[in-house]
């Protein structure tokens, strides 16, 4: 039975499948690779996934969601119209999604998937992901984390010698840094760092911002759907950089249309303060993992965004070294996957690779310094570092501060700041010693992280042995069996847009979008060829729905790009 690989992006999301020599990506209704992660729904209560739903997000902002992977594992809940959904509630409509094209592709039905998630994914995260699976009616029994993904995709898990990569994920709105190891066919994160609001959409403000100081607008002036519009021109000048050195953005504003030439030289010196964001998570990384620059033997791209050429030219500037992009660095992830399912459901072509993972953040407990003449308390003190290879154990012995002090006590703590008010408060323990002058009585903390991501936190005092323990799953997210079992069901009697019709959708929902838009005699234009197009989709004929699909097509993409006909 095929298990397909599936990358649920935040911006974008992707499903492959392994064909006798290598991973296959499989196309949407649409025939795209790639799958907007958005979902919508309409006024009949019908779901839309997509393409037609990125398009309703912005006519039917109210009654679309996309960027939810950021909220994955809590409670957040995202209302559509009358109906509300979980962060994986929507992920499962969007793998649903990907299932059926699945199937449609492969001729045969799909049960079982393997899904890559970031690297920095906590234990809650990582559950939420593979519910989300499950919801969508598919067994997930490996995630695989997206860095291990794409270096599948390049084949480095068959190298013989030992190697060390950093893989440079720039996507939508996350940049995800992380450098492994194949050591003797083990597979070793060896530090993740990044920024969850560094993407490639960062780098088409820096366009729009361009084009509005040219012109003395100023973002402010502009309603809410002309912005849109402008960041729509700015995201096709964007990607024609890959072809030429120059693009222009147009853009109806207020009925005058107003353009710009901008070349790649001004781009990148406008994205200057990006480049820096970029710096900071690869410094980090690589000083966590305690590496130079000269040590990595390779860079793997991964993300839409690094097919920027001024990103490529910045990574290898920065690395003295071209970096690998021979695979499509949008669909490299969901490729690994692919493979990685392919591992899962052991075909002979693939040598297995066993892949260990780090303890994301840092875990840590709270206590007073000395300062002159006082203690202060909320220090934050590290026990587990974070990107510690996992499992893992540590231990630190604390002292009694106060003469007679009765109990210590110990919190729990998760994050990166120096002071605990600013770190995550996970738990705490209240220990009992016997009142002994100050700093006669002590107390061993040891934290234990093991290969689940789950925490135990376990502290003895030193002069009579008691212990006193405590596991910390932090899962805010975690849902019952019944609320599963509830959530499949009422999922299911969601009417999903059938997929034989999603091009007439998409042309519709294009056709609302641009109507809302426009204004004037564009508009009035928009208006008759949606209805005449409504007339003919009544009729049913086949032939003449295409043709004038394509035509319309032809007419909306001239619009887009042009702002008229
Ligand atoms: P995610 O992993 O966040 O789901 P993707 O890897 O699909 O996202 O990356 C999406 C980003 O890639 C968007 O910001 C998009 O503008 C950018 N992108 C996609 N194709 C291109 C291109 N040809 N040139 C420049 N940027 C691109
Ligand atoms: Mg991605």
């Amino acid at each position: 039975m095929t298990i397909i690989g599936i990358d649920l992006g935040t911006t974008n999301s992707a499903v492959s499948f392994w064909k006798e020599q290598g991973s296959v990506m499989i196309p949407n209704a649409l025939g795209h690779n790639l799958t907007p992660s958005v979902v919508s729904i309409d006024d009949h209560g019908e779901v839309l996934i997509g393409e037609i739903a990125k398009e309703r997000q912005i006519t039917h902002p109210d009654m679309s969601a996309s960027v939810f992977k950021r909220h994955m594992g809590t409670k957040k809940k995202y209302r559509l119209g009358t109906k509300e959904f979980l962060p994986e509630e929507l992920s499962a409509l969007i793998i649903g999604s990907l299932r059926q094209d699945a199937e449609h592709f492969l001729g045969h039905s799909v049960h079982e998937a393997v899904i890559s998630v970031p690297a920095y994914f906590s234990d809650a995260q990582k559950r939420a992901t593979k519910r989300a699976g499950e919801l969508a009616g598919l067994k997930v029994e490996r995630l695989i984390t997206e860095p291990t993904a794409a270096a599948i995709s390049y084949g480095l898990h068959l190298r013989n010698a030992d190697t060390k990569f950093l893989v440079f994920d720039l996507g939508g709105g996350t940049f995800d840094v992380s450098i492994l190891e194949l050591f003797e066919n083990v597979m070793e994160v060896r530090a993740v760092t990044g920024d969850n609001y560094l993407g490639g959409e960062d780098f088409t403000d820096v366009l729009t911002s361009l084009f509005l100081k040219q012109h003395s607008l100023n973002a402010g002036q502009l309603d809410r759907k002309t912005l849109t519009l402008l960041r729509k021109q700015a995201e096709i000048a964007k990607r024609a950089f890959n072809e030429s050195k120059t693009t222009t953005i147009t853009c109806s504003i207020q009925d005058e249309v107003y353009s710009q030439d901008i070349t790649l030289d001004e781009f990148e010196a406008a994205s200057k303060h990006l480049f820096h964001r970029l710096r900071d998570p690869i410094e980090r990384a690589l000083n966590d993992a305690t590496l130079k620059i000269k040590d990595l033997d390779a860079i793997l791209l991964v993300g839409g965004a690094t097919k920027l050429p001024i990103i490529r030219s910045f990574v290898s500037k920065l690395f003295g070294q071209l970096a690998y992009a021979n695979i499509n660095p949008d669909e490299v992830v969901a490729m690994g996957a692919g493979i990685q399912a392919a591992l899962k459901g052991k075909d002979a072509m693939l040598k297995e690779v066993i892949l260990t993972d780090v303890c994301p953040y840092t875990l840590g407990t709270t206590v007073s310094v000395r300062k002159a003449g006082y203690h202060e308390s909320g220090h934050f003190l590290p026990i587990i570092e974070r990107n510690t290879t996992i499992p893992i154990s540590r231990v630190e012995r604390l002292y009694t501060l106060h003469d007679n002090q009765k109990v210590i006590n110990i919190d729990i703590l998760q994050g990166e700041s120096r002071l605990s008010k600013d770190n995550i408060y996970l738990g705490e323990l209240n220990v009992p010693v016997p009142a002994k002058p100050a700093g006669e009585e002590a107390i061993d903390v040891r934290f234990t992280y093991d290969v689940n991501g789950i925490l135990q936190v376990e502290v003895t005092v030193v002069s009579t042995g008691m212990k006193k323990e405590m596991v910390i799953e932090k899962d805010p997210g975690h849902m019952s069996k019944e609320e599963i079992v509830r959530s499949i069901e009422s999922l299911s009697q969601l009417k999903i847009h059938p997929r034989e019709h999603q091009e007439n959708r998409l042309i519709m929902a294009r056709g609302e979008r641009l109507f809302e838009e426009k204004i004037g005699d564009v508009r009035l234009e928009i208006g008759q060829l949606l209805r005449a197009f409504e007339e003919v989709l009544e009729k049913q004929d086949t032939r003449q729905i295409k043709e004038m699909r394509n035509q319309l097509k032809d007419i909306f993409d001239s619009i887009d790009t042009k702002g008229g006909f």
